[in-house]
């Protein structure tokens, strides 16, 4: 990846160019990105350009053979850690999953969309409904990729996607790593929640923030990628807050009506109708989906609260409703109990909690339901 493919932020381009030209490379990088922001791709646009054997003052060639590889994310110098679990593409052993066991998915996943969610992932690997992790097998993998001297280029490149989902103990061996560093490795660590990493690993790092595009230049490329109408593209592109990768993920679902929405617009309707039985399937349905997949169904339920709660003042203008949910989320709006939406907030964001702890799905999803069924 070149950095002139990546969307947004020419100041950080600019900045991690300078630092390759001026040799101010330290050996760990972390960048921090809330999801789809496309730190992975501004992690690969730096490999390259510190391996391309013919670069410019401000990009890689794209054509060499060091490009190629890397452009292939086949560089033998190039190794990839992230977030796995037992897939059904991966048949089961005795042996814990590693990130090579899924190496094929994954370049085909990066290489068509490096802004993809961590859901996107997970549905890529075939591991769905479970949640990833990084375990020993990994971490010991990891040093032995980086025991051997590098095949071609100068540096031996290890990008570490979501080191959050790392076991303690794999974290405490790439702690070791990152204290005591093999000759000529650079670390690149892509993380959306800092706060979840080892102190002592983050202080070892360079931290490398990934901003939000901003919602015109996002609405610009959303036009000429996905043929979108100005006014559309720009709803999506605040809908997404400045995530890429976000505003891809809306559009798919918009073609898809996701289950998501699907499941929450069935809560509320029961809960207005006052059909505590009818809820039961929907909370069944839920309690059994993957830990992500019921993260992301509590966020889509927040950003539904808010556009109802703007729809319901009569701020149409900033509620951001894309069209095929205008009609029906204008006559919900209106059905409502005033107040509803503020509890509505304050549902989604206990559950995302109590998934966090561990709590009982179940438990989770029936109390959500009791709430809709008691206050809407
Ligand atoms: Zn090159």
């Amino acid at each position: 990846m070149k950095f002139g493919e990546i969307i947004g932020d020419g100041e950080l381009k600019e900045h991690l160019v300078s630092m390759v030209r001026e040799g101010r490379t330290g050996h760990a990088f972390l960048f921090r990105e809330e999801p789809g922001y496309g730190a992975l791709a501004y992690a690969l646009a730096l490999a390259q350009y510190l391996c391309c054997r013919n670069r410019t003052e401000t990009d890689s060639c794209g054509s060499c053979p060091s490009c190629n590889k890397m452009q292939k994310l086949i560089h033998p110098d190039l190794h990839f850690a992230f977030p796995v679990n037992t897939s059904v593409m991966v048949p089961a052993s005795s042996k814990q999953p590693v990130s090579d066991m899924f190496l094929p998915m994954w370049r085909k996943l990066v290489i068509g969309n490096p802004y993809f969610l961590e859901q996107e992932l997970y549905d890529a690997t075939g591991i769905a409904n479970k949640s990833g992790g990084m375990s020993v097998n990994e971490a010991a993998n990891i040093v032995d990729a980086l025991s051997l001297h590098a095949f071609e280029a100068d540096y031996k490149i290890m990008i570490i996607y979501l080191p959050e989902r790392m076991n303690p103990v794999a974290s405490n061996k790439l702690l070791k790593l990152l204290e005591e560093p093999p000759a000529g490795t650079v670390f690149m660590l892509i993380t959306q929640s800092l706060e979840k990493l080892l102190p002592t690993i983050v202080s070892r790092c360079q931290i490398i923030k990934v901003h939000p595009v901003p919602a015109d230049e996002l609405r610009k490329v959303l036009v000429e990628r996905h043929g979108l109408d100005a006014a559309t593209a720009l709803i999506y592109a605040k809908l997404s807050s400045g995530s890429y990768g976000k505003a891809e993920n809306l559009l798919r679902e918009e073609k898809e009506v996701s289950s998501d929405r699907q499941l929450l617009y069935d809560i509320l309707e029961k809960g207005l109708s006052h059909d505590l039985d009818g809820m039961f399937p929907i909370m069944e349905a839920l309690s059994s989906l993957g830990k992500e997949k019921q993260r992301n169904f509590c966020y889509f339920g927040e950003v539904l609260a808010r556009k109802l709660e703007m729809l319901g003042l009569g701020m149409d203008g900033i509620a951001y409703v894309t069209p095929s949910e205008k009609d029906y989320l204008s006559s919900l709006a209106v059905r409502m109990k005033p107040g509803f939406c503020r509890r509505m907030l304050y549902i989604f964001d206990n559950a995302l909690s109590e998934l966090d702890d561990n709590v009982n799905a179940r438990l989770i999803f029936s109390t959500m339901c009791d709430y809709f069924y008691l206050y809407l």
